[in-house]
């Protein structure tokens, strides 16, 4: 027990009630000290059930959001999973308990670097960083079983979409700057199989296959 236990079971409750139901999303759920990911300032609204700003003008989302997605990808625990935008690392930590390997990419070196604290405080060894544009996909290891998107796309970027291997599950937010769908799309060998399952907001996907730079972040970060 620890001050964040009856805050974390009061999340799991509620994305209960929201309708999660893939226990083992669940339980991963319950057992990542959201908190570590969170800057001190906002430790005691760890398990409030919304986004909250992590520096860089980026977000540690929603964790409805991290359960749904997660549970969307139906992960059965032998998967080689991308992920495309690490920022704190919570989601990369939530898969890590739900595939075998993550390969996660960040094009912002600062949120990469406290992300791989983290998650190496917290033993995640099959969790894979990198810095880069992730809109290109991380074709060295490419095909994977199943990619999630953590930013929002004006369209699929189409070398995610060719690292993905037949058979599996991309997760991402396609839309505009103010409003996205979530889409899960199947990729079998007729083509996609593209499911619209709701709508969020996200930050943007920043790179070659997405939106324009725009934030000057880009030099300042190297
Ligand atoms: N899953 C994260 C978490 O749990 O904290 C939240 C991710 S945040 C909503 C989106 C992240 O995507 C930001 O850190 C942003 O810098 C990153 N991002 C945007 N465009 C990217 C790109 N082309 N490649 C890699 N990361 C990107």
């Amino acid at each position: 027990m620890d001050e964040f236990s009856g805050p974390r079971q009061r999340l799991i409750a509620t994305l209960k009630k929201q309708g999660i139901t893939d226990e083992r999303v669940l339980a991963a759920i319950a057992a990542v000290p959201r908190e570590r990911f969170v800057p001190d300032h906002l430790r005691t609204k760890a398990y409030d059930n919304v986004a909250l700003p992590i520096g860089q003008e980026q977000t540690i989302s929603q964790p409805y959001i991290v359960a749904i997605m997660s549970q969307m990808l139906r992960l059965s625990g032998n998967e080689k999973v991308l992920e495309v935008g690490t920022g704190s690392g919570y989601q990369t930590a939530i898969l890590s308990r739900l595939c075998r390997t993550v390969v996660s990419v960040e094009r912002l070196p600062s949120l990469s670097q406290s992300a791989a604290i983290q998650l190496r405080e917290l033993g995640c060894a099959n969790v894979e960083l990198h810095v880069g544009d992730g809109t290109l996909g991380w074709q060295p290891s490419a095909p994977f079983d199943a990619i999630l998107v953590t930013a929002g796309a004006p369209d699929v970027p189409s070398p995610v979409y060719n690292q993905l291997r037949l058979g599996g599950r991309l997760v991402i937010p396609v839309g505009d700057e103010e409003s996205q769908e979530l889409q899960v799309i199947e990729k079998h060998k007729t083509g996609p199989q593209i499911s619209d399952v709701g709508t969020c907001r996200f930050v943007k996907l920043i790179g070659d296959a997405g939106w324009e730079v725009d934030d000057g972040l880009q030099n300042s970060e190297g």
